[in-house]
């Protein structure tokens, strides 16, 4: 048998979502576990008032970023619009479709205070003739039913009377999304349908059309086997927001996950690898996924357990890995991509490769994500110190003691041997002369020298930043507590 045949046919409306590239993901892998599987892309571009060019290219980039490559596409469905048309002319010649002119108040005021969703039919007995302002509609059968085989939710059935004639063409022409999309589907002898659970109530429809399809065109194309994969949900358990949570997935990308992690935790939403642990190497996610497996609950878009999960990817890498994934946060002037958020803040002639390469095992062993690197490490290539004032105001400006401490520091960093071991118990003993344990004595010195309460390893960083930028900086700093 033929291996599977599968598309991914996102609608360019806006950014790149995450649950879109999770129903992207899932047909990647069902394709893949095939020597013969064929993964397509076609982008859904009819709906010309809110499709932009740039959310195309936001979808092709952020599959690349994914490693979702494709055996067919990026097709275009506004190039199919002939087929399209072939797909009315058809229905209209075996008598599926009726011209209808009602216009939506037309269908208000004839419903008054009954409420039942739809379309009332009032044309579907008038046999009205083309005209510049009828539509086209499907006399969907009044009794009946119409099964859904949905591999994740088993029949899904639906009662015929309760679909109602819906619109397939405008008066304008525009072939809308069930028929088009079902042409194509059919063109493409799609055998999957994997998509999101808001298109659950679409499948009866195009299933009634591609069947009525078939018949009109003598051509018995297999009806593809559906797929709805469960809502994602944020922390309330609501469906995920546009505008309040963030579901795009181009700005995970912009702040440095690594697109394994990413493929990882979207393989997770809805489905689960065998065992207990959840990161798992692609080539074994492709090969233990099962449509059959996936979940029909909604399934919560935990950004922790994201970050949580790109750090251990992270931490994983090994250091040459590391550097060269680091290079479009720290050194975005060579680098072949760079994110669209602001980058560094030093330029290129400040910043040290050779340095970075010392400091870059020390932040590899902190982060979430690459974004976090700049700030943390800014201090080893900047001049002057970019203090964090709450920061400088709690632990110099508002304690005396702690200015003292930073005075006996600058004497002793003088003489002791210059390596973290060293420093570290210089600085233990200059606490216990205080009467502070080791973490309360470093912290002015953290922030005298890095501007910040938080950081790398302090020791370490103190001994790749040499003697004497370490003792101007806790100067500079008693300077700065005085003024
Ligand atoms: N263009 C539709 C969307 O983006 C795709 C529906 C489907 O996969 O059938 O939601």
């Amino acid at each position: 048998m033929a291996g599977p045949r599968v598309r991914f046919a996102p609608s360019p409306t806006g950014f790149f979502h995450v649950g879109s590239a999770r129903s992207a993901l899932f047909n990647w892998f069902v394709a893949r576990q095939h020597a013969d599987g064929v993964f397509i892309l076609r982008i859904e571009d009819t709906d010309a008032d809110r499709n932009r060019e740039e959310w195309v290219d936001g979808i092709i980039a952020a599959m690349q970023w994914l490693g979702l490559d494709l055996d067919e596409g990026p097709f275009r469905q506004s190039d199919n619009h002939p087929a399209h048309e072939r797909s009315v002319e058809q229905l209209i010649a075996g008598g599926y479709l009726y011209f209808c002119d009602c216009t939506g108040d037309d269908v208000a005021a004839r419903k008054g205070d009954n409420k039942t969703p739809g379309y009332d039919g009032f044309c579907r007995d008038r046999h009205l003739e083309r005209g510049p302002t009828t539509a086209l509609r499907f006399t969907t059968p009044r009794e009946g039913h119409t099964i859904v085989r949905d591999v994740i939710r088993g029949d899904v059935d639906f009662a015929n009377a309760t679909v109602d004639d819906f619109v397939v063409a405008k008066s304008s022409g525009a072939v809308l999304y069930a028929l088009a999309n079902v042409t194509d589907d059919r063109n493409d002898r799609i055998s999957h349908v994997i998509r999101g659970e808001e298109h659950l109530s679409n499948a009866p429809k195009q299933i009634m059309l591609w069947e009525a399809l078939n018949r009109v065109t003598q051509v018995d194309v297999p009806l593809a086997v559906y797929a709805h994969l469960p809502l994602l949900v944020n922390e309330q358990r609501k469906k995920l927001s546009k505008r309040k949570d963030p579901v795009a997935t181009e700005s995970y990308r912009d702040q440095g996950y690594l697109p394994e992690a990413f493929v990882n935790y979207l393989a997770l939403l809805g489905w689960s690898p065998r065992g207990d642990e959840e990161i798992v190497p692609l080539s074994q996610l492709v090969e233990q996924f099962r449509l059959e497996d996936v979940s029909h609950s909604p399934a919560f878009f935990d950004v922790k357990k994201l970050a949580h999960m790109n750090g251990e990817y992270i931490r994983k890498l090994n250091p040459e890995d590391f550097l060269e994934r680091s290079a479009p946060w720290v050194r975005p002037w060579s680098a072949e991509w760079r994110p669209t958020d602001q980058g560094p803040r030093w330029s290129e002639s400040q910043f040290d490769e050779g340095l970075f390469a010392r400091v870059a095992p020390l932040v590899q062993e902190r982060i979430t994500t690459f974004a976090e690197i700049a700030p943390m490490v800014e201090f080893f290539f900047l001049e002057e110190v970019i203090f964090d004032d709450a920061a400088f105001d709690k632990a110099i400006r508002s304690d005396v003691l702690a200015q003292t401490l930073l005075a006996v520091a600058i004497e002793r960093f003088d003489e002791v041997d210059w390596d973290a071991t060293s420093l570290h118990e210089a600085t233990i003993e200059i606490g216990e002369a205080f009467g502070l344990a080791l973490r309360k004595a470093q912290a002015p010195i953290r922030c005298a020298v890095t501007g910040s309460l938080v950081g790398p390893p302090l020791f370490e960083s103190l001994e790749l930043l040499g003697r004497s930028r370490t003792l101007q900086r806790l100067n500079d700093a008693l300077a700065r507590s005085s003024q």
